[in-house]
């Protein structure tokens, strides 16, 4: 049976729920179709946190943060739900730029140095090694209230979002729509929104050219809070490369509360290359061991030998930037790279332009095409 339809969304992650939300609420017809169920924990969505950092320097993710925030309290009010929570973002480290302040600030970011004991004043439960960047508007967000808030707001607007129907292909028609094909429906699309995360060479790899992508198995904790009554900023702790100070830390970290669930702390884009559909779902030991340590070393507040593991993919690109972008009937989200939730609404919004917006251009810094002269 085919079903013709203007748009497809493939992936229910956050950022194809985020382009059905836009399409629908534009009155677009859209169809977004999921291979798992609503919250699965298979692919780079699922848990109750992310980081909401508003601490970028670039111009691109800067505009992109501040729209983020906006939209994130329009879906908000759309579905009556509260996503995302402003309760403060800090880095520290010898790696955070001297004149970030500045630059957001010129942003219209509020943003203040403070020092390590003002920091430590307030925040017992971290060890500050520098002065602290602190801005106010950071904090964290929910993915798990997020995604069904998209999903019910897509169905209240008139779209359609099928769970446990993977797409098996797609394939472009000699007059330039898109044929998706699923085990029960072929649907004749104008176009198909691609946002398939680590599972993006093996969809479309063959028919597109971007970017090299790889994935990884990401192995963050959540670690044991061994004093109930501090409070806890979201945080990123910024490394220098060959510090010896920083010799056994494997990337920059992260981390933030999660309420009932302990303090999350984790190694960015370091996990182990994975095939999306062949993964040990195994934290490897040592990378834990020095996770560990780090929490021994800068983390008070929490008890280094009790955590729960998490395992979540990354889908890293060469220059760890999106693929936000339109080739023909396919338009491609893609290489979130592990810093892609806080954006979420705005690239659901960028997405959604490349339908209804005819003169919608790729953010430079995003395009498909950006390493081809
Ligand atoms: C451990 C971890 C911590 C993170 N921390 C932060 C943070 O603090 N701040 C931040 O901003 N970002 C963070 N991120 C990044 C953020 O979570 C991701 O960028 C975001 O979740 C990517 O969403 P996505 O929709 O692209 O991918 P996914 O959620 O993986 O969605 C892709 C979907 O496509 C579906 N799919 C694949 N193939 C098919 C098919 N053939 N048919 C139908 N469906 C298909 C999959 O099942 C999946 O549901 C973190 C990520 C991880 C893993």
């Amino acid at each position: 049976m085919t079903e013709r339809i203007e748009t497809v969304v493939v992936g229910g992650g956050l950022m194809g729920s985020a382009t059905a939300w836009q399409l629908a609420k534009r009155g677009r017809e859209v169809t977004l179709l999921e291979q798992f169920g609503q919250l699965h924990k298979i692919g780079a969505s699922h848990g109750t946190t992310r980081n909401f950092n508003v601490g970028y320097v670039e111009e691109h993710y800067l505009a992109l943060v501040k729209e983020a925030g906006r939209l994130w309290r329009e879906l908000e009010a759309d579905a009556d739900v509260s996503v995302l929570n402003l309760l403060g973002m800090t880095n520290h480290g010898k790696g955070v730029p001297a004149q970030h302040v500045e630059v957001l600030r010129a942003h219209g970011i509020s943003a203040q140095w403070l020092s390590v004991d003002e920091a430590r004043e307030r925040w017992s439960g971290i060890n500050f090694d520098t002065k602290i960047l602190f801005t106010p508007d950071g904090g964290r967000l929910d993915p798990s209230t997020a995604i069904p808030a998209f999903q019910a707001t897509t169905e209240k607007f008139g779209g359609h979002v099928r769970h446990e129907t993977p797409v098996l292909k797609v394939a472009e028609t000699a007059n330039g729509q898109v044929e998706v094909v699923t085990d029960s429906v072929t649907y004749l699309a104008d176009q198909v929104v691609v946002t398939v995360g680590g599972w993006t060479n093996k969809f479309i790899g063959g028919q597109l050219s971007y970017p090299r992508l790889y994935v990884t198995q990401e192995q963050p904790a959540h670690f044991a809070i061994n004093n109930e009554a501090a409070t806890w900023p979201s945080f990123n702790h910024r490394r220098i490369i060959g510090d010896p100070q920083y010799d056994y830390w494997y990337s920059d970290i992260y981390g933030m509360l999660t309420p009932g669930e302990g303090i999350k702390a984790g190694w960015h884009g370091v996990g182990i290359h994975v095939d999306p559909d062949n993964r040990s779902f195994q934290y490897e030991p040592m990378m834990m061991r020095a996770l560990q340590r780090y929490a021994r070393e800068y983390l008070p507040g929490v008890d280094p030998e009790q955590f729960t593991d998490i395992s979540c993919t990354y889908t890293m690109s060469s220059d760890e930037a999106f693929i936000l972008d339109r080739r023909g009937p396919f338009i491609l989200g893609a290489g979130f790279s592990g810093q892609g939730a806080k954006f979420t609404p705005a690239i659901g919004r960028v997405l959604a332009d490349f339908v209804t917006e005819s003169k919608a251009r790729p953010i430079p810094q995003f395009a498909a095409g950006r390493f081809i002269a």
